[in-house]
């Protein structure tokens, strides 16, 4: 359970006489006095806010473990006694200090950089830093939790990106969200090194994100994939915590493994951030799916918005053209041998990316103002999904976005506010489909 009001997981206390349960705020200091009553509500209900055990830092890099550490406080109602587990949070710099068992190093940050806190409070984050420390077991993973700026990645960059990631991926540290074991490890290692590039451009980031929330129950097949192994980057940051900033997609004999990445590392000063990126790089692994043959995707999934990506490139609204990569990334692939790194840039058809300039805004009408005012920008009027009949004898369906219209002067840019109200308009459900062009 987590407090709605703050989002801080809560601490469970069961009274043995009475049964009765009742949640607290952790006395776990450093999150700090809430000021507030806890208001508990399931964890899956709440975003539940975690932060550095041991400064309060959000930008949580690894996980720490430790033996089981309780702590004991002496209260007016009596005596508290809290379980804290064995999973420590930590951010870049104190988990730098706890590698070093630098528990002087960890009492200043906590000072420098923490909540104000009382003597009583900051002496017991003290005890508690030193229980850590005293009862650390060896290793440590790479962290799932907190919040790091989301910083979009640019396309030249790519394939520094992806080759960073394939060491992630075969380094020791441990990694969260089940990709620990050693096959799923190794075979995300050589599909990541693999890996085709995609970069999604602003527009075709709000359209494919839009497309997601309506995306109908989709059995996806390898004919829908760009490439066996992919790794994608959009232009904004997508998914339900706006947080994903990437994806890659792995296919394997138990099915497609999708691991999406939030961004981390940014804001770090710049010593620290040389660090932070050779130890971890620029992508850290925030979802990850297994999806076996024959398991739908829908707009529920954590995966919908790269599925809807990959369903409307399938399609061909979309083009794609070659980005120049980064001079310093293209001469070191030349050094060690690799073949020139390749990344793609995908857009909607038609659309410009860059304001056209140096050009007299040529009169288009719009058809149904009649004489009107020129456009400086093109929008789409109306968007569903439809159930397309494919394969043999035509008895399988997928879904097919239609945009019947893009209106506008074809030299104009598609402007994206209006992608977003003119294609919020409810789509009908795929089952009952509307005439559209083709029909
Ligand atoms: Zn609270
Ligand atoms: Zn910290």
């Amino acid at each position: 359970m987590a407090c709605r009001t703050c989002g801080v997981p809560l601490n469970r206390y069961v009274d043995l006489d009475t049964r009765q349960v009742r949640y607290q705020h952790p006395a776990r200091v450093i999150a700090g006095p809430a000021g507030h009553r806890p208001d508990p509500a399931p964890l899956d209900e709440v975003d539940a806010r975690h932060v550095c055990d041991f400064c309060s830092d959000e930008r949580i890099a690894y996980t720490f473990h430790t033996t089981p550490i309780s702590a004991v406080t002496d209260t007016k109602r009596g005596r508290l006694v809290e379980h804290y587990g064995t999973d420590w949070s930590a951010c870049f710099l104190c988990a730098g200090l706890v590698q070093a068992q630098d528990l002087h190093g960890l009492h200043q940050r906590l000072r420098q950089t923490g909540p104000p806190l009382d003597p009583v409070a900051t002496s017991a984050a003290q005890v508690m830093q030193q229980a850590v420390l005293q009862s650390l077991l060896p290793g440590m993973a790479v962290a799932n939790l907190g919040r790091w700026p989301a910083v979009p990645l640019p396309a030249p960059t790519l394939p520094k990106v992806r080759d960073r990631l394939a060491n992630l991926y075969a380094c020791p540290l441990r990694l969260p969200l089940g990709l620990d074991d050693p096959a799923v490890r190794g075979a995300l290692a050589d599909s990541v090194t693999a890996a085709r590039l995609f970069w999604i451009d602003p527009e075709f980031t709000e359209l494919a994100t839009y497309a997601a929330g309506s995306l109908p129950a989709t059995h996806l097949t390898a004919t829908d994939l760009p490439a066996p192994h992919g790794l994608l980057a959009w232009a904004q940051p997508v998914g339900p915590r706006a947080d994903l900033v990437a994806a890659s997609w792995t296919s394997g004999p138990h099915g497609l493994r999708v691991v999406g990445y939030r961004s981390f590392g940014a804001g770090l000063p710049a010593g620290d951030l040389q660090r932070f990126r050779e130890q971890l790089g620029w992508l850290g692994p925030r979802v990850h799916v297994l999806l076996p043959p024959g398991e739908p995707v829908d707009a529920g999934s954590p995966v919908a918005v790269l599925a809807a990506s990959w369903l409307l490139i399938a399609q061909r609204l979309t083009e794609t053209t070659p980005v120049p990569v980064d001079k310093a990334i293209r001469k070191a692939y030349q050094r060690s041998g690799r073949p020139a790194p390749e990344v793609r840039l995908v857009r909607i058809r038609g659309a410009t990316t860059a304001r056209p300039t140096g050009e007299a805004a040529t009169t288009h009408l719009s058809e149904r103002d009649g004489p009107a005012r020129p456009r400086d920008h093109r929008w789409w009027v109306k968007a569903h999904w439809r159930r397309q009949p494919y394969g043999p004898g035509r008895t399988l369906r997928r879904p097919l976005l239609v945009l019947p219209q893009l209106r506008g002067p074809d030299d104009k840019p598609i402007k994206a506010s209006t992608v977003v109200r003119m294609l919020a308009a409810a789509p009908p459900p795929p089952d009952s489909p509307r005439p559209g062009p083709g029909q």
